[in-house]
């Protein structure tokens, strides 16, 4: 909502373009201008729309009957302009317009505390060449500013979720939160170079899906392997009390 009101002095700024340059057929002024009862041939107001009307009768009769005959072809462009114009607002509200907080990353939100109304942890390994890779501490954490509802607290691998509405998290959205969290590195980017044929196993079994869509359930074990498959593929972690 805050996003929309940043767009009201650009809509005015249209809009009085517009209006400087007699774009909108009288109706368009009347949705956009609302209450205001102006003459727009002498730009007296009046206090209702009837004074307005009897006003422009008496003192602007003959300009009146002029503006009738002005042609068709310039009534069609004035509407085409005034569409065109119209079209130009909603595209300008319709593509700023957000609920999502500002630093939003695909639906993950950061607030300023954690939320307790769903709480619950995953395990991560990430095995590169045969090797296991440490998680940083710290993804999806801005200090002194919030906590992404998709985080890590430490280098144990456990990604906490924790999120003031119950949803189903996808570990695709932690490691973008991952990818995208200030001073955190290395990034997951950095660490698989890009492959596209990380295989995935979660609870040691393996699941032949791309592990962007991988869901992050309580307790999962969740294993990513880059290259070569090792022979023991973790299959539980020990949560202790998480
Ligand atoms: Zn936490
Ligand atoms: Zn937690």
């Amino acid at each position: 909502m805050l996003s929309n009101l940043q767009n009201v002095p650009i809509l005015f700024l249209i809009y009085h373009l517009g209006i400087q340059r007699n774009l909108y057929p009288d109706l368009l002024i009347l949705v956009l201008a609302d209450t205001e009862k102006k003459c727009n041939i002498c730009g007296n107001k009046f206090e209702n729309f009837d004074k307005l009307e009897q006003h422009k009768k008496e003192s602007h009769q003959e300009k009146s009957k002029e503006k009738q005959h002005v042609s068709k072809s310039s009534r069609y462009k004035a509407t085409g302009i005034a569409a065109a114009i119209a079209v130009a607002i909603i595209l300008v509200v319709y593509f700023s317009d957000s609920t999502a907080p500002v630093g939003t990353i695909q639906g993950v939100e950061c607030d300023p505390t954690e939320g307790t109304i769903f709480h619950v942890h995953a395990h991560l390994d990430l095995i590169v060449d045969s090797k296991s890779v440490t998680i940083p501490a710290g993804i999806g954490i801005k200090p002194n500013e919030c906590l992404y509802w998709l985080h890590t607290h430490n280098t144990s691998g456990v990604i906490h979720i924790e999120s003031p509405q119950q949803t189903t998290f996808t570990l695709g959205q932690f490691i973008q939160v991952w990818d995208n969290t200030p001073d955190i590195s290395p990034k997951f980017e950095d660490i698989t170079h890009g492959d596209k044929n990380i295989k995935v196993f979660v609870n040691g079994v393996e699941v032949k899906d791309s592990y962007e869509n991988i869901k992050l359930a309580a307790h999962d074990e969740i294993a990513l392997v880059s290259g070569n498959v090792l022979q023991s593929i973790p299959s539980s972690y020990e949560f202790g009390g998480l």
